[in-house]
Parts: C-alpha cells; structure tokens; sequence
C-alpha cells in the first residue's frame, strides 16, 4: 500500500510522476520532492518556486518546510532568492543534526555550499502580474498589501514501507512585505507527519493557519482515533470558529492528510478547493471540495474543467 495527497490541482503532474516512484517500491521522501520540484519548475504556477508572484520590492521570496514522519526531523527555508529548488534544500537541512531551519542570507549561503540550482526566479510574466497589480493599486488608491494570488503545494504521502513525510514550497501572499514568513515553512503549522500516526498540510492565509498550528492538531485528532477527514474538518471548523469569536474575520484554511493505513482527508472553508489524491489503489485524481453543513464534499473534478484549468494559467498575459 502507498498513497499521496496534495493541495491544488498544480500538484497533478508532480503526484503522477511521484506515483510511478512509489509503485515500484520507491521511497516517500523522493518521491514528494520529485513531485514538488517539478510544481517548482513549472514557469506558470504563479504561487511556487519559478514563476512565483514577487513581494512588494518585485522580489521572489521562496520558503519551503519538509518532515521525515520516521524520524521526526525537519527542515525548512525562508526567504530564500533564486534557487530554483527550496523543496530540496529543506529536504537537506532536515538531515543536520543542528541548524535545521534557515531563513534569507544564512539559507542561501548553506545552499550554494551544498550546491543546489541557482536560478533567477522572478519571470517576465510574473513581472507583468506585479505592474499590473500596482496600477490597479494606484488607480483605486489602494495601500499596498498582500493579495490573493497564493497558493502553496503542500504533500503528504506514505510508501509501501510504511514511512511518511509532509513537505511544503511556497513565494507566500503575493506583495507581502520583504522578510514576511507564512505557515509553510513553520513545522506543525504548514506541514507535520508522524508515520506512527499520519500526515497533514495546509494553504491558505499563513497568518490564520499558523494561530491553529494546523497540521500537528490534524495529526494529533487522527492519533485521538479520528479518521483523515474527520480530523481536517474539525481542525478547519474549529480554528475557523475561534478566528470569528475573537477577531470577526477567517482568512482562507484549506488542509489535505492522510493517515498510517493510507486513507485521506480534506477540508476548507473556500468554495471549490482542490486537491489531488494518487494511491496504489487509485490512479491521480483531482477533486474539488465544498463545505455543505460543515462537512467537505469531493467531487472529482471534470476533464472539461481541468482543460479550463490549464487554458486560463497558461493564457497570454498583456501590461494594462
Ligand atoms: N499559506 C501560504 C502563506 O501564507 C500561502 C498559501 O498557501 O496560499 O504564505
């Protein structure tokens, strides 16, 4: 038995080369960082690694979490520049024995002694999205502030051994001020696995999710004996419900996980949420998911909206 499951439909190519690994035995860390390096590579994901929507100085700020659910260890960068990988140089640092979690400067000068990728990461068409939003901004007199248009890939996933592993890549809220770190590199809030119990993840608005330490609760509901979904739609219903009592507002939560004998869950507070599942029982599938009294609904996704899907993140882009 093995089984993935990832946040947003971008992760689809990433699952299904991870998937081919995982069927013939492969391990679960390789297999989720092939799969997040190549939501990575993909010039046009516009919310991770290349491609990745810049920070208010038109600077792509990346940062990525990774955890081995045998051992326990992480990893993590934040605000790293121009390295075309973060997945993998946070997979590295979760292998240190000290030093795990790196963020700007320091990061930057561990991964180029250890030689990982360098790479301008900051693409024309990025460049255009960040023009256009500044005028939008100046005509309707808006203050700059961060903006949707962010979306992390988050995975968790077990092999046929047994082991499990939670790992995240992110350029975080597009126009977030420079140095800004969400939940994705933060251990237990945007990615925690136990293979002794599960894994989970999470997107959404960094600054709310991190208030629930989102994933290590989902885990901890599952080791309570909740099954996956259950455990995401208490964990989002929850935090969701605490933001409005004491501060009248929740920002977007959105969470996958799966548990040690392979079955999955997701919730959300978003409308139309998606997520990607490939397991040694079901080929890769991408659903979207709704809250319906205050259960998660999936349905897979059809091809004509996956078509869509593409069609609208790869159409022209012009300067307004
Ligand atoms: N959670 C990410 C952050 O706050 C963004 C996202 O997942 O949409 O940086």
């Amino acid at each position: 038995m093995w089984g993935m499951i990832a946040t947003w439909t971008m992760a689809l190519e990433g699952v299904t080369l991870a998937s081919q690994l995982l069927q013939e035995n492969g391990e679960i860390g390789q297999a989720v960082e092939k799969a997040i390096c190549a939501v990575e590579d993909f010039p046009f994901y516009k919310s991770v690694g290349y491609g990745g929507l810049p920070n208010e100085e038109m600077q792509v700020e990346l940062d990525a979490g990774y955890m081995d659910g045998d051992t326990l260890d992480i990893g993590a960068v934040a605000g790293i520049h121009d390295f075309a990988n973060p997945v993998s140089i946070a997979k590295k640092l979760s292998g240190e024995m000290l030093n795990n979690i790196l963020v700007g400067a320091g990061a930057e000068k561990y991964a180029h002694k250890q030689g990982f990728e360098r790479k301008n990461m900051l693409t024309d068409r990025a460049k255009i999205h960040y023009k256009n939003r500044l005028k939008e901004m100046e005509e309707e007199q808006l203050e700059m502030k961060p903006y949707r248009g962010h979306d992390t890939v988050g995975m968790v996933g077990i092999d046929t051994q047994g082991s499990m592993v939670s790992a995240t890549s992110t350029s975080g809220l597009f126009m977030k001020k420079a140095g800004r770190v969400g939940d994705s590199p933060i251990a237990g809030s945007g990615f925690y696995a136990d293979s002794e119990v599960g894994a989970a993840t999470a997107t959404g608005l960094g600054e709310d999710l991190m208030k629930g330490c989102i994933s290590y609760e989902i885990v901890h509901l599952m080791n309570t004996g909740l099954s996956p979904q259950a455990a995401c739609e208490t964990a989002v219903n929850h935090l969701e419900k605490q933001l409005l009592k004491r501060k009248g507002s929740a920002g977007d939560l959105s969470v996958v996980a799966m548990n040690a004998q392979g079955e999955w869950g997701c919730a959300t507070n978003i409308e139309n949420f998606s997520f990607v599942v490939a397991t040694s029982t079901q080929a890769p599938t991408v659903y979207l998911t709704n809250r319906v009294d205050g259960h998660c609904v999936h349905e897979k996704a059809s091809e004509e909206w996956l078509k869509n899907y593409m069609t609208t993140r790869m159409a022209p882009l012009e300067e307004k």
